[in-house]
């Protein structure tokens, strides 16, 4: 880029350049011969004076002393008959050529004219003009000195100009090289980063320019890709954890069995019963971590969202939950006349308020009452305003299970719905933590959100709001 860069400078630079001096050449030489032009047309006029005044043989005084050439400045004249006859010269033995157009001229058929020519070896320029009836006047003038000075001015802007292009060379390298330092330090930290695998280093943003924005947003996309790093090796070493546990107790309570050979019976049943409760929760937790490694996959193959009805998705969730806690009474309350849609995917959504049934029955007194209620509310205020103001026509879906377990202090609300965070005062209850999470993941990816509501001690209200079908539709990411 860089040499390119100072190619291109050299090239525009010896453009001009050329250009210049040839302009310079054309217009110097213009101005040399115009000069030399005149001295002829000067010399012309005077001889016709002396002409008109003492006659054509006074005018032309012939012989004058004779050197074997030009003399090198003075203007020479002869006078030649429309035939081709000298009839007179200022040097005598000096014979000037006589073509046609001088024969014209003499003869009065043709105008007077300047031409270059070459005289015993030596460049002249020669004008040519009537002189009396059937002559013609000749006129030169040798052009030696205008020869060599033109030469001189040519070298001269020659070797300038080479000057002036090697310099654009330098000056464009120089400049290109300052000019991409920039791009170069970016390329360097890039280059860092992929050599060290160090997400967290940051480039350093110089500027406003486009360069700087483009730092700025390689630190963004690097801080992203930091901060799903991090998640994942989250992810691993929480799972591995929580994973270490009930895998712990299995091996105590295999070893148990394998050991004690006088267990009895009713030891030996409950021992057996243990294990496989414990082996229903070792799954569960494999599921839940399947599934937040799902939800946290970009390129996984998702289901595809269609209309749902949200009250057939909360009743299917009623009838399992049902099924795995009858020691608590699931009633749905308050569900609207009409059937509540929306955009989705039903599995998911049906996963979430399972997890949500699941948590209300498992804080639930015994024999307590969970009640669900299914409805269109209206938009939520709270939402981003710009979203809400693109469904003001629409309104939400609500969900809210409700129980009358001990509720959830105000200082674990705020970390309830985080990867593995149990509050303290439940931890004998069984769980991993995952189950609020999962709700979350799915309800944010269908464009909903999830809250806790009621006072602690109170019993616990999970409100679930989902964007309803028919405005525009939010299709789970
Ligand atoms: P998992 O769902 O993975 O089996 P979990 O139920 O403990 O485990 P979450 O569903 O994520 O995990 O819930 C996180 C925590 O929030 C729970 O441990 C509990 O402390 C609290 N919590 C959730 N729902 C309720 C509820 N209905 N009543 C009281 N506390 C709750
Ligand atoms: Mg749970």
């Amino acid at each position: 880029m860089r040499s390119r860069v100072a190619l291109v400078a050299a090239v525009a630079v010896a453009a001009g350049v050329v250009l210049s001096s040839g302009v310079v050449y054309v217009v110097v030489r213009h101005d040399l011969l115009s000069r030399v032009d005149g001295a002829l047309e000067r010399h012309a006029g005077l001889l016709e004076q002396r002409r008109a005044k003492h006659g054509l043989i006074e005018a032309i005084q012939a012989p004058r002393h004779v050197p074997a050439e030009l003399p090198s400045a003075p203007v020479l004249a002869q006078v030649v008959t429309d035939r081709g006859r000298v009839v007179a010269s200022e040097q005598a033995g000096l014979r000037l050529p006589v073509g046609p157009g001088v024969l014209r001229v003499a003869a009065g058929r043709a105008r007077p004219y300047f031409a270059d020519l070459t005289v015993t070896g030596t460049s002249v320029r020669m004008l040519v003009t009537g002189f009396g009836p059937h002559l013609a006047l000749e006129v030169i003038r040798p052009v030696t000195d205008l020869d060599a000075e033109l030469e001189r001015l040519a070298a001269v802007l020659i070797v300038t100009s080479a000057a002036g292009v090697i310099l654009a060379l330098l000056l464009g390298a120089g400049v290109a090289g300052l000019a991409l330092r920039p791009v170069r330090r970016l390329t360097e930290a890039a280059e860092a980063v992929a050599s060290t695998r160090d997400l967290a280093q940051e480039i350093p943003v110089e500027g406003r320019g486009e360069l700087a924005r483009l730092a700025a947003s390689i630190n963004t996309m690097l801080e992203a890709l930091d901060s799903s790093q991090r998640a994942q090796r989250q992810l691993v070493a929480d799972a591995s954890h929580e994973l270490r546990t009930p895998l712990t107790s299995l091996r105590t309570n295999v070893e148990v069995l394998a050991e004690e050979h006088a267990l009895d019976a009713e030891s030996r049943q409950q021992l057996l019963a243990d294990l496989a409760a414990q082996f229903d929760v070792l799954s569960a937790l494999l599921a839940d971590l399947v599934e937040l490694a799902r939800q946290d996959d970009p390129g996984a193959v998702l289901a595809p969202a269609q209309v749902v009805a949200l009250d057939e998705v909360v009743g299917e969730a009623l009838r399992r939950s049902q099924l795995h806690h009858p020691e608590v009474r699931f009633v749905s309350v308050a569900t609207s006349a009409t059937p509540v849609m929306v955009v989705g995917v039903a599995a998911d959504l049906e996963r979430a308020i399972v997890n949500l049934l699941d948590n209300a029955a498992k804080w639930s007194p015994e024999g307590g009452t969970v009640e669900v209620s299914v409805s269109a509310g209206a938009p939520d205020p709270g939402r981003d305003a710009h979203e809400a103001q693109g469904r003001s026509t629409t309104h939400d879906a609500v969900v809210i299970v409700r129980d009358q377990g001990p509720g959830i202090g105000p200082e674990d609300r705020p970390h309830v719905f985080d990867r593995f965070y149990r509050a303290r005062s439940t931890s004998q209850v069984p769980g991993s933590g995952l189950g609020l999470a999962i709700v979350r993941r799915i309800v944010e990816a269908h464009g909903g959100s999830v809250q806790v509501e009621g006072e602690s001690g109170e019993g616990t209200s999970m409100v679930v709001k989902l964007p309803c079908a028919g405005g525009e539709h939010a299709s789970p990411a």
